[in-house]
């Protein structure tokens, strides 16, 4: 198994577990996740825990986000034999948050008590959209009324903090469907609101569509204006936007997610999984058959591994730190990394300053509203020549 330095002391503090089924692939996906394997979810269950008892000692995990797939697209049993296998390969005494990805439809109230069980305290959960045809259209297993269900279920089950999805500017969607949306979205009362806008990844069969003329293209000024008028809603009704598409009321910020954003350590399990430890870097292989394999055989599950040089270890926690609102600390990112990129990028800091899409406020770094608008555009000049 791929180890770290093994002088190393320090505990990874934060774990991501993948679970890369589901019950239909839906069209705009391209994460990895496999539709009709559910043969495989024993073995895959044996290996996800073979491959985190190998880890018992390195992760002392502050938090835990088991995504997907469809963590839940499995019963009740399987999902506590997960959770709780995984969990015991760990010390969990530091434990603050542990999140599961669900959605409507793969909830019920006996999952909900296995998670309970288990210790997980905050549910994900893929609303995406409040109408029934934009449901469709995206390929989703789940009607608009599913998700109030599946939140009570939760909240009757004991589980505290819940979040939901929602997707922006899907194909066809009015402006008037939008904000009914993200207003039958805060009426559940989530703690939490992650708002994406639909991209046409490579590879998906909505890309296929779009460029045989049976979607529409993307129209960067409508994206906006949906992510605008959703930005404005969850801002009235107290949700606070502390990443470029995310929003929480006061102290309900994924923990998890902020440790990606602020670019520290994490270890993933499970096929697909990406990890980042002690300067390296590396994913485990797609396939979950070949994962199983792997394991089975004793072998890290280890499709490529690299060492990240100080130069883009600087570029990524720029690269992540800009998305949150409040932006990065130049001080600890220099400390952190060794360079200041009021050294190395001072040119491209004062041109989007003076273009009006960065601020510099004493060590802090960050987008104003006008280049969070075109972060990935402003971002993407840091990277290191
Ligand atoms: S449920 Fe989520 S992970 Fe599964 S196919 Fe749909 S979008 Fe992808």
């Amino acid at each position: 198994m791929t180890a770290p330095d093994p002088e190393r002391t320090t505990p990874v503090r934060h774990l991501y577990v993948h679970f890369p089924y589901c019950a239909r692939k839906c069209p705009y996906c391209d994460f990895n996740s496999h539709a009709k394997r559910e043969a495989e979810t024993e073995p895959y269950i044996d290996a996800l825990i073979e491959e985190a008892r190998t880890w018992a000692g390195r992760v002392v995990p502050e938090t835990i986000f088991v995504g997907g797939g469809t963590p839940t697209h499995c019963d009740a049993g399987q999902l506590e034999r997960y959770l709780a296998g995984v969990a015991a390969a760990f010390d969990l005494s530091n434990l603050r948050e542990w999140t599961v990805e669900a959605n409507p439809g793969s909830v019920s109230a006996a999952k909900v008590e296995a998670l309970r069980r288990v210790g997980v305290n905050r549910v994900s959960m893929g609303a995406q959209s409040f109408h029934d045809h934009h449901l469709e259209l995206l390929g989703r297993i789940h009607g608009a009324a599913d998700t109030a269900r599946s939140v009570e279920t939760l909240r009757v089950g004991g589980i505290e903090r819940v979040s939901l999805d929602l997707i922006l500017a899907t194909p066809k969607q009015t402006m008037a469907e939008q904000v009914y949306d993200v207003e039958r979205a805060i009426e559940l009362a989530p703690d939490h609101i992650s708002a994406y806008v639909l991209t046409y990844e490579e590879g998906t069969v909505f890309t296929r569509r779009m460029r045989q003329g049976r979607l529409p293209p993307p129209r960067p000024e409508r994206e906006l204006a949906h992510l605008h008028r959703v930005c404005n809603a969850l801002d009235a009704a107290g949700y606070a936007r502390y990443e470029i598409s995310n929003f929480a009321r006061p102290g309900e910020e994924s923990l998890h997610n902020l440790a990606y954003w602020r670019n520290v350590e994490w270890l993933g399990l499970g096929a697909g999984a990406h990890s980042h430890v002690a300067g390296r870097r590396w994913k485990t292989v797609d396939d979950p058959a070949r994962y199983i394999e792997s394991v089975r055989a004793g072998e890290a599950p280890t499709e490529w591994s690299e060492s990240v040089e100080p130069a883009l270890q600087l570029f990524e926690s720029l690269m992540m730190g800009l998305r949150l609102i409040k932006g990065v600390d130049l001080d600890e990112l220099s400390t952190r990394h060794g360079l200041d990129v009021r050294d190395t990028q001072a040119a491209t800091i004062a041109r989007h300053a003076a273009g009006g899409f960065l601020t510099v406020d004493g060590s802090r770094l960050r987008l104003t509203p006008r280049g969070l608008d075109v972060a990935n555009a402003v971002i993407g000049d840091f990277y290191p020549e």
